[in-house]
C-alpha cells in the first residue's frame, strides 16, 4: 500500500524531502506555517521581480542544489557572478578578497598583516585530512585564531568577520566552521585573486516554484498558511497531525483528515527548528536535550530601494562597533542594477538574539537607528535616496554549534517511532545554506524509503 508521507515546512529541507519522496512513489503532503513557501530563503515582490528576504548566493562548492536546478530543468539559470567583499575600519572600506588585500590591510601592522596571511594558509591550505575536524570542534576559533594569527588580527579582523556572522556569539564558535568554511570558499575561488558566487537569474523562487510545481505533478498536496499544532502519537508511534485553529489551518485539517479528529499519515518529518518541533510532541528529556544544544540567533534585515548606490562592495563587513548592524549587503554590487528597473538595493544585516532590542523594532524604529551609521559608510548618503524599505525577521536563522557538537547531534529518527527531524541543526560540520538543505532533505527521503521498506527503521 502506498505510504502517507507528512512533512512540515516548505523550506528547502521540505520541499526537497517531499520532491524526492514522490519521485519514489509515496505520496507527499506538505504544510508550511508561512502564506509562502521557502523558509529562509522566502523571496518577496520588488520592481517586477522576487528578492530573498536574507541576502542568498551560492558556493561553487553548492553542487546538490545546482544539480537540482538542472534537473528540473532550470540549469541555465545558474549564473557566476565575481563578488566584492569588503571591510569598514576606521571610516575607510578596504577590499577584502584576494591575499593582496591582506598585505594592504594598513589597520593591523605588517607583523599582524603576515600572521594573518600564514595562519589562512595554514589552516586552508595544509590541513585537508577530514579526520582533522575532531580536533578543530575542541576549540573556539576564537582561541585558535588568537594564538596563531594574533591578538591583533583577532581584534581587527577576524571578530569583525564573526559578528558579521554569528553577533554576540562570535567567541563560541568551535573552529571546525572556519576551518570548513575557508576550504569551501576556496573552492569558490577562480584563481587565487578572484572569488565567484551563484545566484539563480530570476532568484531563488525560480527553484522553489519548480520545487512546488514538481510535487504536484508527482501527485503530492502543498499546503501553505497551514501550521501544524501536535503530532498526534499513538503507543509511542507518530501516526498524524493536528492543525492550529487559524482559518487556513483549519482548512488544510478538513481537507486532509476527512472528518476525523486528526490527519493520519504513515510517517512524519519535521523540518521546522528544533525549538518549534519540540512544541509538537512530548519527547524523551535526553532529546530535548540535545535539541536544546545548539543555539540559534535571529536575524533582522532592513532592505533599502535606493537611487544612488552606497558602495562599490557587495558585501561589506563593519568592522566598527560604534554601528549597530554587522554588514551590509548592496545587491546591485553583485546583480545589475538593470534586474530592479535600474534601482539600487541593499540589505542591512544584524544577526541577534531575539531578545535582542533591535530584533523588538519596528521598521521606522530600526531604520531611525541606523541612518547616522548609514552616513559612515557614504558621507553623502541622504535619507532622500531611500524610495522604499522593507524589514524582515527570522527567529532560527543562524544555529551556532556547541564545542564537540558531533557526539551531541540529534538523530533523525526521533524517540517518537515514525517521527523524523531534519533540520539546520543537523547540518555538521558545513554552516547552513540552501545546498545542504537540499542534502538533508535528500537524505531524509532516502531514510525513510529505507525504513518503509524495511518496516520499520527503528531498533
Ligand atoms: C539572512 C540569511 C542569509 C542567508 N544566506 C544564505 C546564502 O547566502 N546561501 C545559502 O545557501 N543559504 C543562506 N542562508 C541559509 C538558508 O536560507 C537556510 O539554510 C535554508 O533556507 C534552510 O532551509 P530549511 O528548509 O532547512 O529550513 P527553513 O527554511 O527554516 O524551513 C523550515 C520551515 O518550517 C516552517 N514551520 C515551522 N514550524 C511549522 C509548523 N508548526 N507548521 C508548519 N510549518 C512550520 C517554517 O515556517 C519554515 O518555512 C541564509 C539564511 C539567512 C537567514
Amino acid at each position: 500500500m502506498i505510504q502517507k508521507i507528512a512533512i512540515i515546512g516548505g523550506g528547502f529541507a521540505g520541499l526537497t524531502a517531499a520532491y524526492e519522496l514522490g519521485k519514489k512513489g509515496y505520496q507527499t503532503f506538505l504544510f508550511e506555517r508561512a502564506p509562502e513557501l521557502g523558509g529562509l530563503a522566502g523571496t518577496f515582490p520588488i520592481e517586477g521581480t522576487r528578492l530573498e528576504r536574507g541576502y542568498h548566493h551560492w558556493f561553487t562548492s553548492d553542487t546538490y542544489i545546482t544539480d537540482l536546478m538542472s534537473e528540473l530543468g532550470l540549469g541555465d539559470r545558474v549564473m557566476w557572478i565575481p563578488s566584492k567583499v569588503g571591510f569598514l575600519n576606521g571610516g575607510k572600506i578596504w577590499n577584502w578578497v584576494t591575499p593582496m588585500d591582506i598585505l594592504h590591510f594598513s589597520p593591523l601592522s605588517l607583523v599582524g598583516r603576515l600572521r594573518l596571511g600564514l595562519s589562512t594558509f595554514y589552516l586552508t591550505y595544509l590541513q585537508t585530512d577530514r579526520n582533522k575536524f575532531y580536533d578543530y570542534e575542541k576549540i573556539t576559533a576564537a582561541d585558535w585564531l588568537r594564538k596563531f594569527a594574533g591578538a591583533e588580527a583577532w581584534e581587527k579582523a577576524w571578530k569583525p568577520l564573526f559578528y558579521g556572522k554569528f553577533g554576540a556569539e562570535a567567541e563560541n564558535v568551535p573552529l571546525v566552521f572556519l576551518w570548513y568554511k575557508a576550504r569551501l570558499r576556496l573552492t569558490s575561488r577562480k584563481g587565487l585573486n578572484k572569488e565567484v558566487l551563484g545566484y539563480p537569474r530570476g532568484s531563488f523562487q525560480v527553484l522553489i516554484d519548480a520545487l512546488a510545481a514538481a510535487i504536484k505533478k508527482q501527485g503530492g498536496k502543498i499546503y501553505t498558511g497551514a501550521t501544524v499544532q501536535r503530532v498526534v502519537v499513538e503507543n509511542g508511534v507518530a501516526v498524524g497531525l493536528q492543525f492550529a485553529d487559524d482559518e487556513k489551518s483549519v482548512a488544510a485539517q478538513r481537507a486532509v483528515a476527512e472528518g476525523h479528529a486528526y490527519a493520519r499519515f504513515d510517517r512524519v518529518i519535521s523540518t521546522a527548528p528544533s525549538f518549534a518541533t519540540q512544541r509538537l510532541a512530548e519527547f524523551p528529556a535526553a532529546y530535548v536535550q540535545k535539541m536544546n544544544t545548539v543555539k540559534y540567533m535571529g536575524a533582522v534585515l532592513l532592505i533599502l530601494k535606493l537611487n544612488h548606490s552606497m558602495s562599490p562592495i557587495y558585501w561589506l563587513n563593519i568592522a566598527d562597533r560604534t554601528i549597530p548592524f554587522v554588514a551590509t549587503i548592496e545587491q546591485t554590487n553583485f546583480l545589475s542594477p538593470d534586474v530592479y528597473n535600474g534601482k539600487r538595493v541593499m540589505y542591512v544585516s544584524n544577526y541577534l538574539d531575539a531578545s535582542s532590542p533591535y530584533f523588538q523594532m519596528s521598521r521606522e524604529e530600526l531604520f531611525k537607528a541606523y541612518l547616522p551609521s548609514l552616513q559612515k559608510i557614504n558621507p553623502a548618503f541622504s535619507p532622500d535616496w531611500i524610495e522604499e524599505l522593507w524589514h524582515f525577521k527570522e527567529a532560527a536563522a543562524q544555529p551556532v554549534m556547541p564545542l564537540n557538537y558531533s557526539k551531541m547531534i540529534p538523530e533523525h529518527r526521533t524517540p517518537i517511532r515514525h517521527l523524523y527531524l531534519a533540520n539546520t541543526t543537523q547540518i555538521y560540520p558545513e554552516d547552513r545554506g540552501t545546498n545542504y538543505s537540499v542534502r538533508l532533505g535528500q537524505e531524509i527521503a532516502r531514510m525513510v524509503d529505507a525504513d518503509a521498506k524495511s518496516g520499520d527503521g527503528w531498533k
